[in-house]
């Protein structure tokens, strides 16, 4: 991948590579300026390691490009073409209200998009205005960088600006840009865009460039496809026990909103859960459930079959070969994410080493929150600070002999009790983004203009492993009148 080196003042430094694959694939796009754009938050840490100026960033000329109203020098701002299963339905979609600006490469020799997100109408756009309200556009700021605290690979979020500017929703509402910064956009629903409407060759030309962007390091083996569908499959496997392992629920894993980096993306009515319970669902529109936490890992088995068949065409020359080199890479998915689910499990026990049993002792704790509805991460903070009175589930003789059994697992390894104590600690977050604290935040900013309860909120979740006293307060319970939480997809 050749590469621009023209660094501006702010520090852009932009290589568009994706602009260099067929055409189909984008819609290069005129900018849809806005009237007065105001920057309300920058990341920056971010903008730092991207080898940004803050200070550049906030000026008048700096903001002009995160509202959309300026190109900056060595950008090509184009609007990307994909396809997509939506809850299952098969339809063609596209960037309706984001503009890639570019890759910027950082002063270590990374590439990272960034994206406008709400920056106004494309060639995609259909019946939507291209844009995007400041709520759901701060919820994605607050989500994907407490994401980023906690270690689970996601895409960031490096400003947004509102843009002065109303759009209609239910109500009226303000407008406002995201800059998204990823390791790619590509989706599943890329793939699934060239395999229907483009020729083999456009989707070689796809599938060597996404190995040459994210897999590299890779083995690329006897058959790079075969690599690709492969390393795909397994950080979707290890993304997905993550999310499970801290209780997040996506909430939309259409194949569109699934990045074949391993990054999360596209936070929409994502959210955390409080009680354990496997069929939790906070989604508005997932009406039957099929994005609920429980079903996440099959969900993601599906998404991946669907990629896998895109790459049918680039597996063998003989498709029943092709075939079944796809099944026989996704029949690895079960025993790679539980592979990851369990190590993960373990890590928040506070276990080192694997027994057989550990499998039950694992899912009795979880049958028992679950009858018990114990707060998921509390529960596991609790039994990291050896406090089994504070689970929720003390009082259960069950719980009682369920923790002798599992202190005496403990006693079984050869770690000592503080080793096991720190590997708690590290594995069980003590902060989660909670519901209402999310709420909170954005009611202060959207309604009264106050962004110091989000930028508070910001800087907890930026450790949420560490257990100071400002963040015991952020650990709390919301009132139980805060439920049923529904979110919405701000669209
Ligand atoms: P999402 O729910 O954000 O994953 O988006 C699903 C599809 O709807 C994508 O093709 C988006 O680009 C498109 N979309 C979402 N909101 C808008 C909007 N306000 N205007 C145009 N297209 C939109
Ligand atoms: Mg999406």
């Amino acid at each position: 991948m050749t590469e621009n080196n023209a660094r501006t003042v702010a520090g852009w430094n932009f290589d568009n590579s994706y602009a260099r694959l067929p055409e189909s694939l984008f819609n290069l796009q005129d900018l849809n300026p806005v009237s007065s754009p105001k920057l309300v938050i920058l990341n920056q840490p971010l903008a730092s390691s991207l080898g940004l100026n803050a200070e550049e960033l906030q000026s008048k000329n700096g903001i002009e490009v995160f509202a959309g109203n300026q190109v900056p020098e060595g950008a090509l701002p184009l609007a990307q073409a994909y396809a997509g299963h939506q809850f299952g339905h098969f339809t063609m979609l596209g960037d309706g209200r984001a503009l890639l600006l570019g890759e910027q490469i950082t002063p270590e020799g990374e590439r990272f998009d960034i994206q406008l997100k709400g920056s106004g109408r494309t060639a995609f756009s259909r019946r939507g205005d291209g844009r995007a309200a400041l709520g759901p556009m701060l919820r994605e700021y607050i989500i994907s960088e407490a994401m980023h605290g906690l270690g689970i690979p996601t895409t960031r979020s490096l400003a947004v600006v509102t843009t002065g500017e109303s759009i209609i929703r239910e109500t009226e509402l303000p407008g406002a840009v995201l800059t998204r910064v990823a390791a790619s956009h590509l989706r599943v629903g890329t793939f699934q865009f060239v395999s229907n409407w483009g020729t083999v060759q456009e989707l070689r030309a796809l599938a060597d460039y996404t190995w040459q962007r994210h897999f590299q390091e890779a083995d690329p083996g006897e058959n790079t496809y075969l690599s690709l569908l492969q390393e795909v499959i397994k950080r979707q496997t290890e993304l997905i026990a993550k999310w499970q392992l801290v209780g997040f629920i996506h909430g939309v894993m259409n194949t569109d909103n699934m990045a074949i980096s391993g990054e999360t993306i596209d936070y929409g009515p994502c959210a955390f859960m409080d009680a354990f319970d496997p069929a939790t669902v906070f989604s508005s529109i997932d009406v039957n459930g099929r994005y609920a936490y429980g079903n996440q890992p099959q969900i993601g088995a599906w998404n991946l079959a669907r990629f896998a068949e895109t790459l049918l065409p680039l597996l063998h020359d003989d498709e029943e070969q092709s075939v079944k080199l796809a099944e026989d890479a996704l029949s690895k998915y079960s025993e790679l994410y539980f592979g990851n689910w369990f190590a993960g499990m373990r890590a928040k026990l506070g276990i080192f080493n694997e027994e057989e049993q550990d499998e039950s002792l694992i899912k009795d704790l979880l049958g028992m929150m679950k009858k018990h509805r114990a707060d998921y991460t509390n529960t596991f903070r609790a039994l990291t600070s050896g406090k089994p009175e504070d689970t929720g589930l003390a009082g259960d003789e069950e719980f009682e002999q369920w923790h002798g059994q599992w202190q005496a697992r403990l006693g079984r390894q050869q770690e000592s009790q503080q080793s096991s104590q720190q590997l708690m600690r590290s594995s069980n977050p003590a902060i989660i983004p909670r519901n209402h604290r999310v709420e909170e935040a954005l009611d202060a900013a959207v309604q009264r203009g106050d962004y110091s309860v989000m930028e508070r909120l910001l800087q907890v979740l930026s450790c949420p492993y560490a257990l100071s006293t400002e963040q015991s307060d952020y650990s709390a319970l919301p009132e139980s009148s805060a439920y049923p939480y529904q979110t919405f997809c701000g669209t």
